[in-house]
């Protein structure tokens, strides 16, 4: 905040005599700035409160406290050290201007001087900016790089030489390189030139901060030298680099008797006369190189500020990323949860389909194996009843046999064998029920693939009857690692199908009950590919196939063309289930049997089978 509210820099003018404080008014309202005046030192640090201004103009010679003082005041103050302060004096004595820069002034001008040069001062001040408190409170600066730029003489000149100038060597014969020297800084001395101007030494980590131009001789242009001085600076500035001070030291008349707004105005940051004292000189530039390196290092720290920020931003973004990717992670996890719960409700679907399957078929079978239990128990029975009979009679016999009783006797020895036959069928009808219901696993296992295709004929046969013939080609090896509903369900199923399919043929060419109505040809290869072997089995029948639109549809669960109460049309659908469990396929083809009645339809199944260490191994995910 300012004392104004304008958006004017505010100068604050300490001046105690009322005629010349209006003429500094006048003067800076002029030159387009906002002005405070206040009488004193004391007066001017307690109007502080109210308001900070841009800069201060200060008469050295206030009452009570003097310039000085008041300088040294704001520099102890954290809030008002940045604040530039221009001290003013009408004293000549070099003295009074190096208290007044050592006190924290940041430039003296003599009350005597041009008046322009004051607006050039303050102008060049506020343009370098209040920041370099901070930089030095930070207290890192480095030793500054002060080049001293020697005006050119002819050899007949009478002039001074820069060597011999007032400001160039003190009483006590010290130069200025020297006095600047002792102060810590690097000096080097060279003469003005074009080359100078245009050397790459002006820019760059190495480059000068402050140069000391000598503009006393007639031989150098020096507004015109300043001028390309200044252009080369912006060219340094534009290629990233700091700009370096420009402090000219012009002939002591024409500092006073001109105004110096040409040389400002080329680029010049601060002038002095020739007869200025080295010392003081010393000084002006040692305030000059303080902010400049002050400066420097702010810029430094803004670049670190920058290179922690850009850090931080992708900190923060890699941050976010790897947020954004857990909670990809926890959407996914979610996800697969929901996918596990929904595979788990399938499985279980599937699971209870599989079991009405089982006990839809089961009754088929249950019907089917009375009546193939029915048969040999009845004539079983009807035998034991003759052979009871007989033996009845020939307990009954005295004596010894007649012919006729032995007769009796032979044929009550045949009925038994006749009855033995019969209890044998009832036998191995309980072993393939037994056989069934203990490969009914979903385990993968050994299994005897010739073994489970007999027991599932055998379980069968009451739906081939005399009408249909089978055919079994097994060339494959008998043991396959599957689980045993692959054969007991799958094969199974389609072997009933392939049944079914060939009595509805036959049924529809109304072929007499009994008559050879077709066949059903089973076949097992092992089959070699790219990828390993196939353990296919095929079962193919002279029914009246498969049309090539229904051949994607009879693995839906629940699609059947059998009559109500036949069929459930869960068969096939089991079947695919099964298959894709063992990671294999299933195909539908027409059979086109050899002497077959009919298109018929082949299926066909593919189960990939490994070698390993262990044996036989079905790839396949477990069902
Ligand atoms: P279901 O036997 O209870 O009908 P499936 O899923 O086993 O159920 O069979 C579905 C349908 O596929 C059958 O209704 C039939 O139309 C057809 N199908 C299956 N096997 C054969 C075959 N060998 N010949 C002709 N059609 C068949």
């Amino acid at each position: 905040m300012t004392l104004s509210d304008t958006q004017l820099p505010l100068i604050l003018i300490v001046e105690e005599s009322d005629s010349q404080a209006q003429a500094l008014i006048s003067l800076l309202d002029n030159a387009g700035f906002a002005v405070r005046r206040v009488a004193s030192g004391e007066e001017a640090l307690s109007c502080l409160d109210s308001g900070l201004p841009d800069l201060v103009v200060s008469d050295y010679h206030l009452p009570g406290m003097n310039g000085g003082q008041m300088a040294r005041q704001f520099r102890m103050n954290a809030q008002t050290r940045s604040i530039p302060i221009l001290m003013l004096t009408e004293d000549e004595a070099p003295g009074l201007e190096r208290e007044g820069l050592e006190s924290g002034a940041d430039a003296y001008i003599s009350k005597s001087a041009h008046p322009d040069l004051l607006v050039l001062r303050i102008r060049a001040l506020l343009r370098e900016g209040s920041d370099f408190l901070q930089a030095e409170e930070a207290g890192r600066f480095r030793r500054a790089r002060i080049v001293i730029v020697t005006s050119p003489r002819s050899d007949d000149c009478e002039e001074e030489t820069s060597e011999n100038a007032n400001w160039a060597r003190d009483a006590a014969g010290a130069s200025l390189g020297e006095l600047l020297w002792r102060d810590g800084h690097t000096v080097t001395t060279v003469t003005a030139s074009s080359e100078l101007i245009n050397g790459a030494w002006l820019g760059g980590e190495e480059g000068p901060d402050c140069l000391v131009l000598d503009l006393t001789s007639r031989l150098l242009d020096g507004v015109n030298f300043c001028r390309r001085l200044d252009a080369r600076r912006q060219d340094v500035l534009e290629a990233g680099g700091t700009s370096f001070r420009i402090l000219g030291i012009v002939d002591a008349d024409r500092f006073r008797r001109h105004s110096a707004a040409d040389l400002f105005d080329a680029g010049l940051d601060d002038l002095v006369p020739s007869d200025i004292a080295p010392d003081v000189l010393a000084l002006r530039i040692r305030v000059l190189v303080r902010r400049k390196l002050a400066q420097d290092e702010i810029r430094q720290q803004e670049i670190k500020r920058q290179v922690r920020e850009v850090a931080l931003q992708t900190a923060q973004s890699e941050a976010r990323a790897i947020a954004a990717k857990a909670a990809m992670a926890e959407a996914l996890a979610h996800a697969n949860a929901e996918l596990a719960d929904a595979n788990a409700r399938l499985i279980e679907t599937q699971a209870k389909l599989v079991q009405t399957a089982k006990m839809a078929s089961l009754g088929e079978l249950v019907a089917g194996i009375a009546h193939e239990i029915n048969n040999p128990l009845a004539f079983t029975l009807a035998h034991e009843e003759t052979i009871a009979r007989a033996l009845r009679k020939l307990i009954d016999t005295e004596g010894p046999l007649q012919p006729s009783q032995l007769t009796l006797l032979e044929k009550c020895a045949n009925r038994i064998g006749a009855m033995r036959l019969g209890l044998q069928r009832i036998q191995n009808l309980v072993l393939s029920l037994r056989r069934f219901s203990r490969l009914d696993e979903s385990a993968f296992q050994d299994t005897d693939v010739v073994e489970a295709i007999d027991t599932a004929l055998a379980l069968l046969a009451h739906k081939f009857g005399r009408e249909i013939t089978v055919e079994r080609h097994l060339t494959a090896p008998r043991m396959l690692v599957c689980q045993p509903a692959l054969l007991h369900q799958v094969v199974m199923n389609i072997v009933s199908n392939a049944a079914d399919a060939i009595r509805s043929r036959a049924e529809v060419e109304g072929l007499e009950p009994g008559a050879p109505s077709g066949k059903i040809v089973i076949e097992t290869e092992l089959r070699q590919n790219e990828q390993g072997a196939n353990y296919v089995i095929s079962v193919a029948d002279d029914g009246p196939g498969v049309p090539a639109d229904l051949r994607a549809r009879v693995f839906e669960p629940f699609f059947t063309t059998k009559p109500v109460g036949m069929g459930t049309g869960l068969g096939l659908a089991i079947a695919y289930g099964v298959i894709e469990a063992h990671g294999g396929s299933i195909d539908i083809e027409d059979a086109n049997l050899d002497g077959g009645h009919g298109v018929g339809a082949c299926f066909t199944l593919s189960v990939p089978v490994r070698l390993t260490p262990t044996g036989p191994v079905t790839i396949g995910r477990s069902a």
